[in-house]
């Protein structure tokens, strides 16, 4: 058999991005998998929600947007730290750098190693890297809650923490008038879940309790299709907590019983394939994911920063 090329090394084909006019002013682009983005237009000012990989692939979406408005961009929200998402800031230009206290937490204790580890793992999505001007810092963080009113009679776009999941600083940012959820990686609709940086236990629980309590008849998951409909939404939520569950059985067993991490992976992987193994970045996630689970069943709180170099060899451990 040939070992399989690392993460998504070998993934090299463009994507096809559409861009979805949710609503009146109310913006996402889906890219078949590859990190979605969004942007919400107040009555003077706009709102982007996240900032992908690179200026470059930034300059991009906001091309794409400008067809539809030419407001300037007031704030950038970070749904949260990883580099695919916060690295492409600076073409937007914004006011203010909105995310969460622990996300301004997290880039300044691990933004360079996570940069090298994702540009390793996925350089197909750092287009241009090198006009990338450093790392990215949020300018306005908050604990729970931070709201922003839209204007005229646009209502308000509310960001809101729903506790550890993804990250330790994730935010979904929310649309009452419309209904309509931007989720970042809290929720995948029809994509693997990456959980190498995750709290899976309080995610599969709690934390996803709190994102289905909006209620949301529109939601835009961190890749994947946009949900539509409040079954669509559910089915979205139910897959994420349905993958994280499997593992959390499937890596629970293996080292309750004292199995290897080897055998926790074989065990998760033959669990999850048959429903996910053809969904976009499952064999690249998976080593990742169970090495994180593994260590949080092992007693570790926060995960272990990956490296370029500690990517490569979980990755020739499991994978190889
Ligand atoms: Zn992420």
């Amino acid at each position: 058999m040939t070992p399989k090329a690392f993460a998504s090394s070998a993934d090299l084909d463009d994507k096809q991005q559409t861009l979805e006019v949710l609503a009146d002013g109310v913006y996402a682009l889906t890219a078949d998998g590859d990190p979605n983005v969004g942007a919400v237009e107040g009555e003077d000012f706009l709102v982007c929600f996240e900032a992908m990989a690179t200026p470059v692939a930034a300059r991009e979406w906001l091309a794409r947007l400008r067809e539809h408005t030419d407001k300037p961009v007031k704030f950038l929200v970070l749904s949260h730290y990883h580099a695919v998402r916060v690295l492409g800031a600076s073409a937007f230009d914004a006011e203010v750098i909105v995310a969460h206290d622990n996300t301004r937490a997290l880039i300044a204790e691990r933004g360079r190693q996570d940069w090298e580890s994702e540009y390793g793992r996925m350089p197909r999505l750092f287009k241009e890297p090198a006009s990338i001007p450093g790392l990215t810092r949020p300018t306005a963080t908050f604990s729970d809650r931070f709201t922003i009113d839209l204007g005229g009679d646009r209502g308000e776009l509310v960001l809101a923490y729903c506790g550890r999941g993804h990250t330790e600083g994730d935010i979904v940012a929310w649309l009452p008038r419309h209904k309509v959820l931007f989720a970042g990686d809290l929720v995948e609709s029809r994509a693997a879940l990456y959980t190498g940086d995750a709290f899976h236990r309080e995610w599969a629980a709690a934390t996803l309790d709190r994102v289905a309590s909006f209620e949301a008849e529109v939601l835009i998951g961190g890749r994947g299709a946009v949900a539509r409909g409040r079954d669509a939404v559910a089915a979205a939520i139910a897959q994420t907590r349905h993958f994280l569950e499997v593992m959390l059985r499937e890596v629970g067993a293996a080292h309750e019983r004292g199995g290897t991490l080897k055998e926790a992976f074989e065990a998760a992987h033959a669990a999850l394939v048959g429903r996910y193994g053809g969904w976009p970045i499952f064999e690249h996630c998976l080593p990742f994911d169970v090495s994180r689970l593994w260590d949080e069943l092992s007693g570790v709180e926060r995960p272990v920063i990956w490296t370029a170099e500690r990517d490569r060899q979980v990755w020739a451990e499991l994978q190889g």
